[in-house]
């Protein structure tokens, strides 16, 4: 069977920006991305999850969304980098909150190691806020390195973390 090359991306937010809400955010880089040279696939539901690392921050929406492209991947990463400035991302202390994330996850299960991009990206296994929606959309998706599935890599999570994170639309 051929396989047909997949790339996926991982959105997040948990602060407004410009009076509207993260999940408004979400919805609107999405709609933004054709004119940048992305095309949108598939978008998971909006998952709900408590911020991490410090749960007294508001709450994050988060999606993952399949996409196309033929841009190379540090092509497609300035791309991401620039979408988030244009919905006023700014880069403070780590993993503090922001109006929008965009990460990539898995490039057509390319493994780069470079200064600004890394493949797959390297914290994904621990996230249960990128693996839930992930296997709602690619439930056959597997890790490119280490090849587990991803329900098998959702089962490893501390399940706390997999209750805690909550599909809403
Ligand atoms: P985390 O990477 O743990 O999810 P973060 O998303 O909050 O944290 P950022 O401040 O958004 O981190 O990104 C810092 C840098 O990470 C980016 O400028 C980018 O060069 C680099 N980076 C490396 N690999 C990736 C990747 N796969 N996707 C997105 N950015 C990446
Ligand atoms: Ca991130
Ligand atoms: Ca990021």
């Amino acid at each position: 069977m051929v396989e047909t090359a997949r790339i996926f991306i991982a959105l997040g937010a948990n602060l407004p920006f410009e009076a509207r809400s993260p999940q408004a955010t979400l919805s609107r880089a999405l709609q933004l991305m054709p004119s940048r040279g992305v095309e949108v696939v598939c978008v998971s539901s909006f998952w709900m999850s408590p911020a991490w690392p410090d749960p007294e921050k508001p709450d994050y929406v988060n999606a993952v969304a399949q996409i196309a492209t033929n841009k190379t991947p540090l092509e497609l990463l300035e791309t991401l980098l620039s979408i988030e400035s244009s919905f006023g991302r700014r880069r403070n202390e780590r993993w503090d909150s922001r109006t929008i994330d965009l990460d990539l996850l898995d490039f057509n299960r390319v493994t780069l190691t470079h200064a600004r991009l890394t493949l797959p990206h390297p914290r994904l296994c621990d996230r249960a806020f990128v693996l839930l929606p992930l296997a709602e959309i690619a439930s056959d998706w597997q890790h490119p390195v280490s090849g587990q599935s991803v329900s098998a890599l959702v089962n490893a999570l501390d399940q706390r973390l997999v209750s805690e994170t909550v599909r809403t639309v």
